[in-house]
């Protein structure tokens, strides 16, 4: 049985501006203050493991830690097929320290290379934690495919290369409540909602 978040308020565990914007979005429905972990001035934790859901939960546990408040973190990322699913929990990494996702992207394609293969999708995992150390945990995943050049200045990251299956935009192309209705980020959202908060 998932535990229910009866708190009415909400730390959003993220340092990366375009996350917690969606988050937002997403959040907006409910009657829920969202507190940035920024807004606080949280400390960023290492994330040390190899996997999403391992991540989130650091990140989660550590900030409704340290707030003293039930707290829901994002770790996410973009898998290419073709390069054994990497950028994945490296995706961040990959813009260096100047968080250049130009250079990213351009990394992502010169790698693919000439692979007739371009498919990837997006992972969301989220975490949420309370206080006393109990945690849940959601996946979401949107497949499609990437494209060479980047288009669209919309949303964040690795956005512009990718179109999600059944599109002709790419999520940097679309407005956000076009990504909203079927991003990796928003199906964890969905599961999350039903878990915990309807
Ligand atoms: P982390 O979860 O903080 O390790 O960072 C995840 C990284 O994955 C972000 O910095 C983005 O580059 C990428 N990413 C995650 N979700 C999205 C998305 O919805 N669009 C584009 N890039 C994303």
């Amino acid at each position: 049985m998932t535990r229910r978040l009866t708190d009415k308020k909400l730390i959003v565990a993220s340092h990366n501006p375009g996350k917690v914007r969606e988050i937002a979005d997403l959040i907006a429905p409910y009657d829920l203050e969202a507190i940035s972990a920024a807004a606080l001035n949280l400390e960023e934790p290492e994330e040390t493991e190899p996997t999403f859901i391992g991540n989130a939960l650091i990140k989660a546990h550590a900030a409704a830690k340290a707030a003293h408040l039930p707290a829901l973190s994002d770790d996410s990322g973009l898998c290419v097929d073709a390069l054994n699913g990497d950028p994945g929990v490296l995706s961040a990494r990959w813009a260096g320290p100047s968080k250049d996702f130009a250079l990213a992207m351009r990394n992502v394609n010169d790698r693919i290379g000439n692979s007739p293969n371009r498919n990837a999708h997006f992972v969301c995992a989220l975490a949420i934690a309370w206080p006393d150390g109990h945690s849940e945990t959601f996946e979401g995943k949107v497949a499609g495919c990437l494209v060479w050049p980047p288009r669209g200045a919309l949303g964040f990251g690795y956005d512009p290369m990718f179109i999600p299956d059944g599109y002709d935009q790419t999520f940097g192309e679309m407005n956000p409540a076009q990504k909203h209705a079927m991003s990796h980020r928003a199906r964890a959202f969905a599961k999350f909602v039903e878990a915990c908060l309807d």
